[in-house]
Parts: C-alpha cells; structure tokens; sequence
C-alpha cells in the first residue's frame, strides 16, 4: 500500500485494540471461508479451515488462493450435473 495508509495506521490500530476491528468481508473464498480487512486500520483477515480468523499474510493468501480453485471447479461440476 502507500505511505499515507501507513502512517494513519497508528492511530486507527490504537482505536481497533480498544474497540476492536470493524471487519467488511473482501473476498469469498469457500461457502465457509471468507477474507476481511478492517474498515478502520486496513488490516486483513482470514477464515482459516479450523474455522478462526488468522491474519491474511502471504501463506494464508496463498491456502485462500488453492481453496477458491478447488471450490469453483467443484462448484462448476456440480452445475453441470
Ligand atoms: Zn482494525
């Protein structure tokens, strides 16, 4: 991201550790695992397969990428038949 994101980080993190993250989902991966980022801070979050959120970095990113192939091909072959 850019530099003016990262600097209003400091403050909008301080008000999510006392208010806690307001999460918008951005991203459908599975009928169970979505993507978020905080409205406020910009931080990214997971669905992970135990069902808990994990921060979105680039191994998560990477899980969320494998999954969404395998859950549109099986969505797809469910649709043809
Ligand atoms: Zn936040």
């Amino acid at each position: 991201m850019n530099a003016t994101s990262s600097k209003s980080n400091g403050v909008a993190s301080l008000l999510c550790t006392t208010l806690g993250h307001r999460y918008t989902v951005t991203r459908r991966v599975t009928n169970h695992i979505n993507e978020y980022r905080c409205k406020r801070c910009g931080c990214e979050m997971t669905d992970n397969l135990s069902g808990y959120l994990e921060r979105l970095d680039a191994k998560s990113r990477k899980i969320n990428e494998a999954l969404a192939q395998l859950f549109e091909k099986k969505a797809k072959r469910m649709a043809t038949q």
